[in-house]
C-alpha cells in the first residue's frame, strides 16, 4: 500500500489497541501513539446492530486513522 499524501492510513494493530485502551479508560485528550499529538475523536456512530457503536479517531500530523469498536460505556 502506498502512502499517498491525501490518503489517510490505518493505524497498526497494536497502535489501534493502545488508542482503544485510552478510550476505554476515558482518557482525555487522547494522544496519538506515533507522534503524541492530540487525536480527533468522532462518534460513537452506529455501525449497525451487529457491530454496535464505532469511534473514529484521526491524527492529523501523521495522517493515521482508526475505527474503534467494543468500547464499553462508562456512565
Ligand atoms: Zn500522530
Amino acid at each position: 500500500m502506498s502512502e499517498n499524501k491525501d490518503t489517510p492510513v490505518m493505524y497498526a494493530k497494536d497502535e489501534t489497541a493502545q488508542i482503544r485502551e485510552m478510550l476505554v479508560k476515558g482518557e482525555s485528550p487522547l494522544v496519538c501513539p506515533r507522534c503524541n499529538e492530540e487525536l480527533r475523536v468522532s462518534g460513537p456512530v452506529s455501525a449497525g446492530d451487529k457491530l454496535g457503536p464505532v469511534y473514529h479517531v484521526v491524527c492529523k500530523p501523521c495522517r493515521r486513522h482508526a475505527a474503534i469498536r467494543n468500547v464499553p460505556k462508562n456512565d
